[in-house]
């Protein structure tokens, strides 16, 4: 049974003349890894923010678990990471973590499980300052998860590592969604969000762009390419065609936008049929990262 896990209606953070978030709503439901998507500045940050009231909205609301629980009480359900995780860096990861189960009320009997699961089970004992930036990160997803939360908040989790901490982090974050913790990332980066994500909330400038699974981002059209000797009459004759968009010409040649699905083998038969020949023949796909770029840039 699906369940909504946080319900976000209108909600909206100005500074002054900015909008951070401009009528923001969405909901999410248990058991999805949803990633929020957006360039520097597009508002992720205030968004989680707002949800684990640290930052004040200026208008709008939202709810936990459909209303039934407050904020302060759903909180105690969550893991969230919105910072550069903050340690006490001359005690061990063990001892750090016996703290925050202490500030956070919780038994301490999952901190071997979580160690193990981040894998730093074996440098329990090393203090936080000997660990590397990516271990760090790696203690903290073991902080944010000891209260066994049913939702994980990840801001940007893997800013700044390196190429193996990044692949630790992504790897990490896909066992924790399979074990059944809804998961919410934010996060600048495309194929961060197509790796790691099932859902996409893609803002810009504070606004919702697209919402809905990751695979459909990728589900476009397309477009063609063509080439013939007369440029005109080719174009003319797209124009009649219903699954035809727009047309552009580029390099001696017309791409050709789709609005609907139409495969190479039924293009080139219509322009058979009507005695069209022409020297080149392409459909192309855009990639999801294009796509994205389309998705920010364009309106
Ligand atoms: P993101 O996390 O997507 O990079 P943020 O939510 O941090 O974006 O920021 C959204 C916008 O709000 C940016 O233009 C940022 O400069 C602005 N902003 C964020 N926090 C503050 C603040 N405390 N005071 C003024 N402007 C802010
Ligand atoms: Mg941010």
């Amino acid at each position: 049974m699906e369940e909504n896990l946080l319900e976000l209606t209108q909600l909206s953070k100005s500074y002054g003349r900015l909008k951070a978030v401009d009528q923001l709503s969405l909901t999410l439901k248990k058991g999805n890894v949803y990633g929020l998507l957006g360039p520097n500045g597009s508002g992720k940050s205030t968004t989680l923010g707002m949800v684990l009231n640290v930052v004040n909205p200026t208008s709008g609301n939202f709810q936990w678990y459909g209303g039934a629980l407050t904020t302060h009480q759903a909180l105690k359900k969550i893991g969230a990471i919105i910072e550069r995780p903050n340690f006490y860096p001359y005690m061990t990861a063990l001892q750090n973590l016996n703290l925050i189960c202490k500030i956070k009320q919780c038994k301490t009997d999952s901190i071997q499980e979580k160690l193990e699961l981040v894998g730093l089970w074996d440098r329990r004992h090393s203090k936080f300052r000997t660990y590397s930036l990516g271990m760090k990160q790696r203690l903290a997803i073991a902080a944010a998860l000891v209260n066994n939360p049913e939702l994980l908040i990840l801001d940007e989790p893997t800013n700044g590592l390196d190429p193996e901490g990044i692949h630790q982090i992504r790897a990490l974050i896909i066992k924790i969604a399979k074990s059944g913790t809804t998961i919410l990332l934010a996060s600048h980066l495309l194929d961060e969000v197509e790796k790691v994500c099932n859902q996409v909330i893609v803002l810009k400038n504070g606004v919702k762009f697209y919402e809905g699974s990751v695979d459909g981002i990728s589900q476009t059209y397309g477009y063609f390419e063509l080439k013939a000797k007369n440029l005109d009459s080719l174009k003319q004759f797209l124009k009649g065609i219903a699954q035809v968009e727009s047309i552009e010409e580029e390099n001696n040649g017309l791409k050709v936008f789709l609005k609907n699905e139409l495969e190479s083998e039924e293009l080139s038969e219509k322009l058979a049929e009507a005695k069209i020949f022409v020297s080149h023949l392409a459909k192309k796909k855009p990639s999801l990262e294009d796509q994205f770029l389309t998705l920010t840039q364009s309106k």
